[in-house]
């Protein structure tokens, strides 16, 4: 890597989303918290293009030097991903990453392999969500190791392009995830810290901001320029949950989780 390539970009925000479902009788897998009805985030496009956004796919915007690259992805691997955001993206001529995990792919209300490789065929970027979407900080080396290898070997012959990028499960990973993605050969780690990314670099994990059913568009906007309330709110909530998390450990916070949802 150059050192002008290592520098990264001035500022990158990276949206992550889930699914867009209108209602829990959508096709997919609605989340009461991270489904967003379809009309929300047609609103979100077009406010980023209104805005003068470049939205690229995340290798492309790593190697802006400029303030108004954007990426936007998807995880897991959800039905409307083809069904509903495709087509949004489309008509507006804009790209986004799709991380899916792969033991998902064919599952009732997910994509199928002939979906993911459409989605590759459309030009939208394809990366790694793990194998069965566990926590990988969880795994022992053996079962990490296979989580990030074998999820990219699936997703590459699917989309008969190099995949190069993996978003952490739940989020949950540090060096040790960071640096076994590494040795594979992933060039980027994502994970659902929320920030701008100032001058991003793939030696570290990127920085995510999660986007959900509840935000209205005047925070979306805060967020993805970084000012007022609602970049704060998002840190302040971030940490608060990490802090259950530490002391629960992942399965129990994912149990209380469930129970608090
Ligand atoms: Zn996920």
């Amino acid at each position: 890597m150059t050192e002008e390539a290592a520098k990264g970009p001035a500022r990158l925000p990276i949206l992550m989303y889930h699914g867009l479902h209108a209602d829990a009788d959508a096709r997919g897998r609605f989340d009461p918290v991270y489904s967003l009805a379809p009309e929300q985030f047609a609103r979100q496009l077009d406010w980023i293009q209104a805005q003068g956004y470049r939205c690229m796919l995340l290798d492309e915007a790593m190697q802006q030097r400029g303030d108004r690259a954007l990426v936007i992805s998807f995880d897991d691997g959800d039905l409307s991903n083809i069904e509903v955001a495709l087509p949004l993206l489309l008509e507006r001529g804009m790209k986004a990453e799709f991380y899916i995990t792969t033991g998902f792919i064919g599952a009732t209300g997910m994509l199928s392999a002939d979906e993911v490789r459409q989605l590759a065929a459309a030009g939208m970027g394809i990366g790694s969500h793990g194998c069965s979407h566990s926590f990988l900080e969880d795994l022992d080396t053996t079962a990490l190791m296979s989580e990030l290898d074998d999820s990219r070997s699936r997703l590459q012959a699917l989309s008969r392009r190099p995949v190069d990028a993996i978003a952490l499960p739940g989020g949950r990973g540090g060096e040790r995830e960071l640096l076994a993605a590494q040795s594979l050969g992933y060039r980027h780690v994502l994970g659902s810290v929320p920030g701008r990314n100032l001058r991003a670099r793939s030696d570290r994990c990127l920085q995510r901001l999660a986007i959900t059913r509840n935000l209205g568009i005047d925070d979306f906007a805060a967020l993805v320029r970084w000012q007022g309330l609602a970049p704060r709110l998002m840190q302040a909530r971030h940490a608060a949950l990490s802090l259950p998390k530490r002391v629960l450990g992942n399965h129990g916070y994912q149990r209380l989780r469930e129970r608090l949802l």
